[in-house]
């Protein structure tokens, strides 16, 4: 039997599932499919324990699929965005500049909400959505595209002839494999450790990247945990020195992590275990085949500077419901309209974050002495820093 619907969405990660909820808030009818069901609560097995910080211009597509509603009563908004250089002989901050949201909107930069929370909202709000079919448990397993339609086989053999299917399947997209197209993939060497900690000072709502060897210390205001100031951590290093970090007892941990975070919020304690995820920066060749789309991880992956990875994912969202008609769904002119606006956008920001990776892994003192000294000249000037804090939060 041969089950026919408006949007096929290979994966229900987060990307997945807010387009899930885009498509069928619009009308469409839609079945979600994932061989992995979604872990809802922070402290189950295999729960994803990092945290997303949504930018600005991410908050409308999430608004018009239904589901900033639901996130922003558990939302930490993000006032100032702290970039630390600890470059010198001791781990201790030399250079500090601080980026105001304040001064180039009456907005925050973004609101941090953890991962596993997205999920459990997300899946509660396709659970309103009558339309919307969402399968955990069974995977994208063949895909076929001609002119008129797609079909897909799914692993428990049922055939889905879709008018749209959407790749959001991630970095090894199912999909993106079957359509052939390419990828083009940067490895660092690199990984990154995420976590929480608490901290006797209060966050204020900061943002801070400190940068001293092997890639950025990020903490990233989360609500408080246990009545204590709680941050997400991602702690970029060199693949074996994570292996090392990851193998130290938790007194040994903490020290190693209070030296690399120069003490800003005072001593920290891990909250939550440690996560490990391997850093890539990585783009397909086109955004889009016949009868498909590619979407977030799929088509793109960086680094996580800069909270650009889900948030140029939702751009993509955003891109596909202003493209996408009743009565041009699927079709080649607006997936073709789709490749063209996004890739231009997508290269930009896969540039600039590459960029910084490379700059914020410097080992050598000397490199990153010039570094501290280019980055302190770059940020005083005023243009430059308030042209930076608009690009970063995707204003232009
Ligand atoms: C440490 C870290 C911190 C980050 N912080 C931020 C941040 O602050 N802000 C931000 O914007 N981004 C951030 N990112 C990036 C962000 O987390 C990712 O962009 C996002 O989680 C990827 O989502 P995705 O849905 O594309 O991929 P995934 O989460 O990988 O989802 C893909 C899904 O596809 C499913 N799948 C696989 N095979 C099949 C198949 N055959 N059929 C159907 N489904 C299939 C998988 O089971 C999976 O659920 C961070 C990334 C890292 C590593």
């Amino acid at each position: 039997m041969r089950q026919t619907v408006d949007v096929l969405i290979s994966g229900g990660g987060v990307a997945g599932l807010a387009a899930a909820a885009a498509f069928g808030t619009a009308g469409y009818s839609v079945i979600c499919v994932d061989p992995a069901p979604p872990v809802t609560t922070g402290d189950a097995p295999g729960a994803d324990l990092r945290t997303t910080a949504f930018l600005q211009p991410s908050i409308p597509v999430l608004t018009q699929a239904g589901l900033w509603q639901r996130l922003e009563p558990h939302a930490m908004p993000l006032q100032v965005m702290r970039i630390v250089d600890a470059g010198g002989a001791e781990p201790e901050a030399r250079i500090t500049h601080d980026f105001n949201a304040a001064d180039v909107s009456d907005q925050p930069f973004g609101w941090n909400l953890p991962n596993w929370l997205l999920r459990r909202e997300f899946v509660a709000r396709l659970g309103d959505l009558p339309n919307v079919d969402f399968r955990p448990g069974t995977a994208t397993a063949r895909v076929f595209t001609r002119e008129r339609e797609a079909l897909v086989t799914l692993s428990d053999g049922t055939k889905v002839s879709a008018r749209l299917v959407v790749a959001a399947d991630g970095r090894h997209s199912p999909v993106r494999r079957a359509l052939g197209i390419p990828v083009h993939t940067r490895r660092y060497g690199q990984k990154a450790l995420a976590f929480a900690v608490t901290h006797p000072e209060p966050h204020r709502n900061v943002s801070t990247e400190i940068h001293r060897s092997g890639g950025p210390f990020t903490l990233v205001p989360l609500p408080d945990h246990e009545g204590k100031p709680c941050s997400a951590v991602v702690w970029m290093e060199t693949g074996p020195e994570i292996e090392r970090l990851r193998a130290l007892d938790r007194a040994e941990f903490g020290a190693a992590m209070n030296a690399r975070s120069c003490g800003l919020f005072g001593w920290l304690e891990q909250a939550t275990p440690l996560t490990i995820w391997p850093i890539i920066t990585q783009h397909a060749e086109r955004m889009a085949g016949q009868r498909v789309a590619l979407m977030a991880e799929a088509a793109h992956v960086v680094p996580p500077i800069g909270a650009q990875g889900l948030n140029m994912s939702l751009g993509d969202l955003t891109a596909l419901m202003d493209l996408c008609t009743p009565a041009t769904l699927g079709e080649a002119a607006p997936l073709d309209a789709y490749h063209r606006r996004r890739w231009p956008e997508i290269q930009l920001r896969l540039a600039g974050v590459d960029a910084l990776n490379r700059a914020s892994m410097m080992e050598n003192r000397a490199l990153r002495d010039a570094r501290g000294a280019a980055l302190h000249a770059l940020y005083s000037l005023a243009p430059v820093w308030r042209g930076l804090m608009q690009l970063g939060i995707g204003m232009r």
